[in-house]
């Protein structure tokens, strides 16, 4: 009879079926997650319609075993959260109390501090606490000369006066002068534990400034001592961040092989300067491409530098496009930064959109996308992809056509957590 011949293979068919199922149920349990229906998604050029979910924390395109939730975001767009690549709104306690709202308000998820002393950086940390709705980078301490910025300005008292230099000397931001300070002095860096290192080149190229006394406080770093402080902090495992002020200064940062730069030079031509100053070598342009190095433009700091005159303005602009036309055109990336005090990267953002040097998409992409995986390379932040932290804004209307919609947040998720709604 052929049927107990068959009765056993499916017996032990089934058995084996079943054992294979619960081995499968032990390695991975049912999941369970939240579908975010309706929206239409950034994919980096446009808007698609798509339903993503969300299972511990991750986004995924497939649907989980158990459906925990559905939320119906009714047609918005959806864009990775912002990020602000060169701040010092979060870099005390004071700043964190006063802009850390701001942040999670304007969608800014992402963020990187770019000065500020241990002890500040210190406090701002804890004032920010376990959950503070933004991830914050600190630069911790400023890396100048002795006569360098941001001397004179961190001298300045509330009540006019001015601070001894040695209150502020490896204080406010730590003075290296020779190359041999650079070891010397290391110990003060990793006091600061920063995330970052920050140095300081203006018009390095102009040896006289260090004799003039309209200089002294505004100065920067010797050009020879960038190249082996940046071998150095690498060697700790730190990028370096470096601001730079003429076209002179983007050579030497780019040949020391900096990380990021952060001003593109020539956002205020300064007395007796002109575009020769400030205008980018091809050759520099080309190796920073090479080398990946990164330009936060922060171009807004035009206006202010400008006070007001549309004529000087202008040809700071001029030259502004000039300039990241060809960086783009090279290669290399912009990233967003905005440098504005009790502003964010949208400031940056709404500036370099009316300067007209990139495409809607290509600009919301730098916002979105470049700037984010800039300050947090090792997350999967800034896409929606497979596995990606589920962090999204949910916009009420199309960026690319009115930008005003960025500021119109309807939804905020991160990690996977629908942030509470603003009072
Ligand atoms: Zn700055």
């Amino acid at each position: 009879m052929p049927a107990p011949r068959f009765a056993l293979p499916v017996a032990l068919a089934t058995w084996l079926g079943a054992g294979l199922a619960a081995l499968a149920s032990l390695a991975a349990p049912p999941t369970s997650g939240t579908a975010y229906e309706n929206g239409r998604w950034f994919d980096g050029e446009q808007f698609v319609a798509a339903t993503w979910y969300v299972v511990d924390g991750r986004l995924t395109r497939q649907q989980p075993d158990r459906l925990s939730g559905r939320v119906d975001l009714a047609g918005g767009h959806v864009v990775p959260p912002f990020a602000e690549a060169h701040n010092h709104n979060l870099q005390n306690a004071w700043g964190v109390t006063r802009m850390r709202q701001a942040y999670v308000d304007q969608g800014v998820m992402y963020a990187a501090m770019l000065c500020g002393d241990p002890l500040s950086t210190t406090a701002a940390r804890e004032a920010l606490g376990p959950s503070p709705g933004v991830d914050v980078l600190f630069a911790s301490a400023c890396i100048s000369s002795a006569d360098g910025h941001p001397l004179r300005m961190a001298r300045q008292q509330p009540d006019g006066s001015l601070a001894p230099v040695q209150d502020i000397h490896d204080k406010s931001y730590i003075v290296m002068d020779t190359v041999a300070d650079i070891e010397r002095k290391w110990p003060l860096v990793q006091a600061a534990a920063p995330d970052l290192v920050k140095a300081i080149l203006v018009h390095s190229e102009r040896p006289e400034h260090r004799t003039d006394p309209a200089m002294h406080g505004i100065n920067g770093l010797e050009p020879a001592l960038l190249a082996p402080l940046v071998e150095r902090a690498h060697g700790a495992g730190l990028r370096v961040a470096v601001h730079t002020e003429s076209a002179a200064d983007f050579d030497v940062a780019v040949q020391a092989g900096v990380d990021w730069i952060s001003h593109l030079p020539g956002y205020r031509f300064w007395k007796d300067r002109d575009e020769s100053d400030y205008r980018l070598d091809d050759a520099s342009i080309r190796l920073a491409a090479e080398r990946g190095i990164v330009v936060i433009a922060t171009a807004n700091q035009a206006v202010d530098a400008a006070r007001g005159d549309a004529g000087a303005l202008a040809r700071v602009q001029a030259l502004q496009r000039e300039n990241l036309g060809r960086l783009m055109e090279a290669g290399v990336q912009i990233a967003i930064g905005s440098d504005a005090f009790g502003g964010t990267s949208l400031v940056e953002h709404a500036y370099l959109r009316d300067l007209q040097v990139m495409d809607d998409a290509a600009l919301l992409r730098a916002l979105v996308e470049t700037t984010p995986q800039l300050l947090y390379p090792q997350r999967k932040i800034g896409r929606f992809e497979e596995g990606y932290e589920a962090s999204f804004l949910v916009l009420d209307g199309d960026p690319l056509r009115d930008p005003t919609a960025l500021s119109r947040i309807r939804v905020r998720v991160r990690a996977g957590e629908p942030m509470p709604a603003q009072p």
